[in-house]
């Protein structure tokens, strides 16, 4: 699914596989370290992915499915807890994509595959915990700091 090393204490630098799906991906790394708290940043190409828009309007959430090759012109997410489910980190990332005419669309990120290249960086918080809780007020799990 991914290659990975580790460039200092608490960093780590991922090339992801051709034709994964990134969400799944990150989901299996955190996994794999026990990263539980921590942030990730990325780059790379996808020709299939799933946004998703949240109306504050309304709360709902509009989700749109992209079929074409495009640039992750950037990645930018962050793990954290819900307290339900302390043992399987929440992610959360956004995404902005280029099309072949160079303009972008991005959103948070449901799922996206590969179809080149996906290099990351992970950061893990090490011991922190960082939990959730939900908000009434604006639909979201927000950070309980
Ligand atoms: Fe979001």
């Amino acid at each position: 699914m991914y290659k990975y090393t580790q460039v200092s204490d608490f960093k780590y630098v991922l090339s992801l596989d051709n034709h994964v799906e990134i969400c799944s991906a990150i989901a299996a790394f955190c996994e794999e370290m026990d990263i539980y708290a921590g942030s990730v940043s990325g780059i790379g190409a996808i020709n299939e992915a799933t946004f998703r828009f949240l109306d504050p309007a309304t709360k709902q959430y509009v989700d749109k499915t992209f079929n074409e090759q495009m640039e992750i012109t950037n990645l930018t997410g962050n793990f954290s807890q819900k307290p339900d489910e302390p043992m399987s980190p929440y992610l959360h990332i956004h995404i902005t994509a280029s099309r072949r005419d160079y303009t972008c669309v991005g959103g948070h990120l449901l799922s996206a595959r590969v179809n080149g290249a996906c290099e990351l960086i992970v950061e893990d918080f090490y011991d922190a915990v960082l939990e959730r809780v939900f908000d009434p007020e604006t639909g979201l799990n927000l950070y309980k700091l």
